[in-house]
Formats: C-alpha cells, sequence, structure tokens
C-alpha cells in the first residue's frame, strides 16, 4: 500500500493541514492500492502565494527563454529517463495500456523539442509602423500565474501541453491533478526538484473540488488552462469571470466520421476501430459516431465489428493489451448504465456491450458497437467516454453532415470516401476544431488542437498554444499626442 501525504509547493513537500484523504482504487484488479492526501483550499492559497512570489520579483520572467527552456529540457530529460517507473503508476492509477502510460511521460520530451526548434520564430516582439505612421513595439508577454487543471485520462500528456508553453513563457503555474492521478503526476515536481527550477515556478497540488474551486476563484490567478468535460468547464468559466480571468477550455467531444457511398471497406477497417478505442476509448477527440449510407449500414458495420473483435481487451500491464479497463468504478457503472438504457429503447448491440469473456475482475468492457438509435438518443448525443460507437444511417450527405453538426460539441470529426475532391468538400462543412480526411484521428503537437462549440475555446499545440499564456503589450515609440 502506498502513502502520499505530501503535496509540492514553493520549491518543497509539504503535508496539507487541511488534507482530505482517498483512497486509489486499481481499475484492474478492483484493489485499494493507495492512499493519498488532497490539498484544501488553505494549502491552495499557499501555492498560488507562491506561484504569484515567483512571477512578480521578476527572476523568472526576466531569464531569456532559452534559459528558461534549458531548465525545461532538464525536467524532460529527467522524465524520458524515469518514464517506466511514472508510467506503471499511471497504470495502476487509471489502466491505461502500458505502452501508452510509458509513451505518455516520454512525450514530454516531444513537447519540450517542438518548442526547442519553434520558440525563435514565435513572435515575442515585433515592430509595427501604425497607420498614423507611429513606431511600435508588440510584445507577447507572460500571461502571469496559471492554474494547470487537468483530467484523468492521459495525465502526464496533457499536463505537459500547458507546462511546457506557458513556463517558456515566462509564466509560472500551479498544476491541479485529478486526485486519481495524485501519484503520478508527482512526476513533474520530482522533474522540477531534478533541474533546479526556482521555488515557486511549478507547484503539484492535487485536490477536490473545493480546493479547485478557490484556485480557479483565487485573484492571485490570472489564467485558468482547463481540461476535461463540458460540465466542470461551464462551471469554472463563470468562477473565473468573477475576476474576468482569461480562460481556455479543452472538453469533450462527440466526434463524427462520414462514411461517403463509395468509401473503401478496407480504410474504415484499418481505421475506424482505433479511432473509437484509444486510449481505452476515453480520448476526448476519440470518433464515436459512424454516420453510414443506409444500403451500405450491414456491410460496414459487420467489417468494422469483425475487425474490432481482434483487438485485444485485457490487462493493461501486458504490452500486447490494446484496451485496458475503465479508469474508475463509478465511471463503469455510469457507462453501463448509458448502454442499458439504449437497449431498453430499441437499440441492437453488434459488437461488445458487457465484460470480455474471461475478464471476470476488472472495470473491462468489451469495444462496443450500437445500431438502430436515433440522432437525438443520449448514446448518440453525448460524450460517454470509453469504447463505445454509436453508428447511425443517413440517405443524404446533407442529412450525414447535420448528423454530424447536430451534437453539442464540435470537437473533431472526419470523411470518408474515394473521391478526394468530395471528401473535402464534405469536411470543409463540419463544424469541429480537427477533421481527418479518410482517417478517424491524428494529433499533432505542431498543429492546433481544440473546439468549436460546447467542446470548448482556445487551441493547444503549435504557435496557436503559446497564445493562450501571453498578453499581448503594444508599446508606441513615439507618435503625435492624441488629437494634435
Ligand atoms: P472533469 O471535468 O470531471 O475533471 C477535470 C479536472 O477538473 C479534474 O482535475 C477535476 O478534479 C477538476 N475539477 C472538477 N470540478 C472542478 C471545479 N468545480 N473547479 C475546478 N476544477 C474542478 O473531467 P474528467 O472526468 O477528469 O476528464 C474527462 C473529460 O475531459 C472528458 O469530458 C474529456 O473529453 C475531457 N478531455 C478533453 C480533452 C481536450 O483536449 N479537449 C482532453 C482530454 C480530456
Amino acid at each position: 500500500m502506498i502513502t502520499a501525504e505530501d503535496v509540492y509547493l514553493d520549491g518543497r513537500w509539504v503535508r496539507p493541514d487541511d488534507a482530505e484523504w482517498t483512497d486509489l482504487e486499481d481499475p484492474a484488479r478492483e484493489e485499494v492500492f493507495a492512499r493519498v492526501a488532497l490539498a484544501g483550499p488553505a494549502t491552495m492559497d499557499a501555492a498560488v502565494t507562491a506561484a504569484r512570489r515567483a512571477f512578480d520579483d521578476g527572476a523568472w520572467t526576466s531569464l531569456t527563454h532559452a534559459e528558461r527552456l534549458s531548465y525545461l529540457k532538464a525536467m524532460a530529460q529527467f522524465l524520458t529517463e524515469n518514464a517506466a517507473t511514472y508510467g506503471d503508476l499511471v497504470v495502476q492509477e487509471v489502466g491505461l495500456p502500458v505502452g501508452l502510460s510509458v509513451g505518455g511521460v516520454a512525450s514530454v520530451a516531444y513537447h519540450v523539442a517542438y518548442w526547442e526548434q519553434a520558440y525563435e520564430g514565435y513572435p515575442w516582439a515585433e515592430e509595427r509602423v501604425g497607420v498614423s505612421g507611429v513606431h511600435t513595439r508588440i510584445t507577447r508577454e507572460p500571461i502571469g500565474v496559471v492554474a494547470g487543471i487537468v483530467p484523468w485520462n492521459a495525465p502526464v500528456s496533457l499536463s505537459a501541453s500547458k507546462i511546457v508553453p506557458a513556463l517558456l513563457a515566462g509564466c509560472t503555474m500551479v498544476l491541479k491533478p485529478s486526485p486519481l492521478n495524485a501519484l503520478s503526476l508527482r512526476c513533474f515536481a520530482d522533474a522540477a526538484e531534478h533541474a533546479g527550477l526556482p521555488r515557486g515556478v511549478l507547484n503539484v497540488v492535487p485536490a477536490g473540488i473545493a480546493a479547485s474551486d478557490a484556485l480557479v476563484r483565487h485573484p492571485g490567478v490570472d489564467k485558468v488552462a482547463f481540461t476535461g468535460s463540458d460540465h466542470t468547464g461551464k462551471i469554472i468559466a463563470g468562477a473565473a469571470a468573477e475576476t474576468l480571468k482569461r480562460v481556455t477550455l479543452e472538453l469533450g467531444g462527440k466526434s463524427a466520421g462520414i462514411v461517403l457511398a463509395d468509401a473503401p471497406l478496407d480504410r474504415l477497417v484499418e481505421t475506424v476501430p482505433p479511432g473509437f478505442t484509444l486510449n481505452n476509448g476515453e480520448a476526448c477527440a476519440a470518433m464515436t459516431l459512424m454516420l453510414v449510407p443506409r444500403d451500405r449500414q450491414e456491410e460496414i458495420v459487420a467489417a468494422v465489428a469483425d475487425a474490432v473483435g481482434k483487438l485485444v481487451v485485457g490487462d493493461p500491464r501486458d504490452p500486447g493489451t490494446d484496451i485496458g479497463p475503465l479508469a474508475f468504478r463509478a465511471h463503469y457503472t455510469r457507462v453501463q448504465k448509458i448502454l442499458e438504457t439504449a437497449q431498453a429503447g430499441g437499440a441492437r448491440v453488434v459488437a461488445g456491450g458487457g465484460r470480455p469473456d474471461g475478464l471476470d475482475r476488472g472495470f473491462y468492457l468489451a469495444p462496443t458497437i450500437v445500431c438502430d438509435v436515433e440522432p437525438d438518443a443520449e448514446i448518440a448525443q453525448q460524450e460517454i467516454f470509453a469504447p463505445v460507437l454509436t453508428v447511425l444511417p443517413y440517405d443524404s450527405v446533407d442529412d450525414a453532415v447535420r448528423i454530424a453538426n447536430g451534437t453539442a460539441y464540435g470537437l473533431s470529426g472526419a470523411v470518408f470516401g474515394a473521391d478526394d475532391a468530395e471528401v473535402a468538400a464534405v469536411a470543409g462543412r463540419i463544424r469541429a476544431g480537427s477533421v481527418h480526411l479518410n482517417n478517424a484521428l491524428t494529433v499533432d503537437i505542431g498543429v492546433p488542437f481544440g473546439g468549436f462549440k460546447a467542446s470548448g475555446y482556445g487551441r493547444e499545440f503549435g504557435p496557436e498554444g503559446m497564445n493562450a499564456y501571453v498578453e499581448q503589450k503594444a508599446t508606441f515609440l513615439d507618435g503625435q499626442p492624441f488629437g494634435s
């Protein structure tokens, strides 16, 4: 049994006086394996105070970008060297297959390497002559103290997508992990210590809802960078509005793939199964709706179901496993209930639908394909966050586009077909932050990622991701008095 009784703030490990304790359960074994302390509001206040001081004293902000990058490189190197240790904790916490868990820790180095080659090209400062002939200097300066609030589904890489640009810009941060990742995300505190990061620049403070809410409302925080559900995103946007904090929201999705009449079956068989089962199906941008021409539905569903049946569901510690258990008990129960409700309403389960044979213990769900539901059904509208694909037939391409755009979300989308021009034209009609042509899902850290509609606002990755951590300042270098 592991016990973690401290959180990391102001360059030290601190045992919170206001700790709330929680047990962590291994989702593959249904065994409690750790007891961890979560910060209460007073400890969160101390963390924000430390981050505020580290920002305001100017030592961190006055470093060059290259100097700050060198700290990030040292952190990334430490994490790469210790990826197996922290990755194993992610496996134990949330059941993510070991390759993805360890790869998530190693991915920090990719974020740092991206910015190592990109930072000099970012417009930190540029000169501009205004329409009046005035000479100006436009600078992009660090936004201040950032609250980085992250979910449990890919904890290390989702944290890296905030920490790396924020610290490089000159911000300081309170990273607020989900309670489920109170152990694994200590990796960033260990890396900060290893790299000799100045006190208070990065604080790692797992917390429950009350202290997380206190973090969002804290007047010492300038910006909230949030990844999580649209439910929490709405609460955060409202709470942050009290102090007019800057907010970026990376929220959920119900991403649709439109299969055109001439779409090649082999491409669907290759791309759709990983597109909805990746990361145990707990991926925000997963393609969880498939819209098919009515007269091809049975042919396509049979072929995709056959491919899905070959995926290996099982122990996330086994490198041969494709899909591990769902992350935690309440989530498993919720997903089972959604499937039961759909079936009670007439839905047909053509693959999976329950516990795979031979796995009597653990929160396992066989990859599931559901047909015969209406576009307005819960299972066709809500994010399920599990390996569940809902298939809807359509009668015309206009109909398909309407269904694809007919959920509250707009994170990702896909179009499959044999005619490149038609595929691109249909993709242009999808209202989502990413669209894939003849592919279900790709992410690239050099390319902006984020949502339309209820999938959030703001972007991560690429230079657009840096925009979330800077304020723009215009310095007038000369010019005439106003009105003269
Ligand atoms: P969640 O919204 O329940 O929690 C996310 C984080 O917010 C956690 O750290 C949680 O402790 C914290 N939190 C909860 N209530 C809070 C409050 N009132 N104030 C401040 N913080 C609060 O989400 P989750 O279940 O952890 O994660 C799954 C969700 O994340 C899914 O909807 C998924 O689509 C989304 N997600 C989005 C992206 C993206 O990039 N768009 C990536 C991964 C996950």
